[in-house]
């Protein structure tokens, strides 16, 4: 049986297409393994989001090109790094034998079907290995519109695409009846859900469907774009007890000049309300938020309004990135990168500073109380999961409780995790 390696980094949703291309490399009769070494196939999907990331695809590539010589495994790569400059790619990287796009899964079974290695016409779809993971991605809308100004995702993701409901709806029960017992629905954009489909179906008319699925015990659904987070989403995720309380709402920037820069389509003042009223019909919701700093032109008063606005609303979870300039961008065109690298981290490490603080705090007020949890998976002698708040949760025992919803009373809290044991 050959062994296939697949290796990703990048956004939930590079992570998804990642489970899709396994489980079909596993229809196919291949077996995973953690290491490139004895893999025959050899995937690597990548994310160029930010030159960091991208940096990380490169230096990937170029450690493979002696395993290439030595042992010649297939090398694919897939996600963002691959747009419609393939020749390029394929001038700059000799060695690998397939570029395909994010979701262009057909290449990849075209690809292994001409070697003899897969059947014709069957292509990576729904996860349905015989153990799947309790919690599982479920993309449900491709691609943005929005072109924020510092962003490279529509020109490598396209338009959104919105998969039907009932295809959605079918794929979720066969996940559940598999013994999946809970879906993050994913999108870029995933509150924009429906709109470009027939009866234009919107995120709380799908959650509602999702809700009355037997087995089922939980629903997430990322990343929400501030613009297009409704009242009747709000009120959905009141109602239907599958859903969970707990949202992603990017807010990128405290600033309103930043923010129109940034073609973020709402003020701090919209945004501050949206919490609010959030906060109003979800009193329990958890709430976690992108922030970028150093975006060209922001300024020390600038970016403590981002700060201070951190401070006020109080996330559970803040991931902050330093502005990273994306060639073919409009930011990159119309902007210089002029805040100098070192303030850049200054900034970024005020904001992870602030955060430990405030998640520390937040999460103290758990010491002593019993959670939920949806157990994922073990690490170090231990088990994991997460709540409904999305909160990752650690407790020791010895018998098997992999996707059992089990009761823990927290011993010990930190601002990243949780610890406790069985009630
Ligand atoms: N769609 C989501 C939204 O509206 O924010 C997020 C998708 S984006 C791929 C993920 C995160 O990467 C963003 O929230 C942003 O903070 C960060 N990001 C995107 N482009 C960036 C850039 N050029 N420099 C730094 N961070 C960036
Ligand atoms: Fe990028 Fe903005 Fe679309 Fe998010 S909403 S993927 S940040 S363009």
């Amino acid at each position: 049986m050959p062994y296939y390696h697949i290796w990703t980094i990048g956004c939930q949703m590079n992570k998804a297409d990642s489970e899709r291309i396994g489980s079909y490399l596993e229809q196919i009769g291949c077996q995973s393994s953690p290491e490139a070494e004895e893999a025959e196939i050899i995937v690597l999907n990548s994310c160029v989001v930010r030159q960091s990331a991208e940096n990380r695809v490169i230096n990937k590539l170029d450690a493979l090109k002696s395993l290439k010589r030595r042992q010649n495994p297939i090398l694919a790569l897939t996600g963002c790094m691959v747009d419609s400059r393939v020749d390029e790619l394929k001038r700059r990287f000799p060695h690998v034998d397939l570029f395909f796009g994010p979701q262009a899964f057909f290449e990849l079974s075209r690809f292994l079907a001409s070697r003899g290695l897969a059947p014709e016409g069957l292509e990576p779809g729904l996860v349905l290995s015989s153990s799947p993971s309790p919690s599982i991605f479920v993309p449900i809308i491709q691609g943005c519109d929005n072109f924020c100004s510092y962003c490279i995702v529509p020109y490598r993701r396209g338009r959104e695409r919105s998969r039907p409901m009932e295809e959605i709806l079918c794929e979720v029960e066969r996940l559940a009846a598999c013994g999946v017992k809970e879906v993050t629905l994913l999108g870029q954009n995933v509150d924009s859900y429906g709109h470009d489909l027939p009866q234009e179906p919107d995120l709380a008319d799908l959650l509602s469907q999702l809700n009355q699925i037997a087995g089922l015990a939980r629903i997430r659904f990322l990343t929400s774009h501030p613009k297009d987070m409704s009242e009747r989403l709000i009120e959905a995720m009141a109602h239907l007890e599958k859903v969970c309380e707990h949202l992603s709402l990017p807010l990128q920037a405290g600033d309103d000049d930043i923010l129109r820069a940034m073609r973020r389509g709402y003020t701090v003042e919209h945004y501050r309300e949206l919490i609010g009223n959030i906060r109003c019909v979800l009193p329990h919701v958890a709430l976690s938020t992108d922030v970028i700093v150093g975006f060209p032109g922001e300024s020390e008063e600038q970016f403590q309004r981002t700060y201070d606005l951190l401070s006020e609303l109080r996330f559970d979870t803040v991931h902050v990135a330093a502005y990273s300039p994306r060639p073919g961008t409009i930011a990159s065109r119309k902007f210089e990168d002029d805040v100098p690298a070192e303030e850049k981290r200054r900034r970024r490490e005020m904001v992870e500073s602030l955060q430990e603080v405030i998640a520390t705090e937040i999460n103290r007020k758990l010491l002593g109380q019993t959670v939920e949890i949806l157990v994922e998976g073990r690490k170090k002698g231990k088990w994991q999961g997460r709540t409904r708040t999305n909160k990752l949760v650690f407790f020791g025992d010895e018998a098997d409780h992999l996707g059992e919803l089990v009761k823990v009373k927290v011993g010990k809290t930190s601002p990243w995790a949780l610890q406790g044991r069985l009630a």
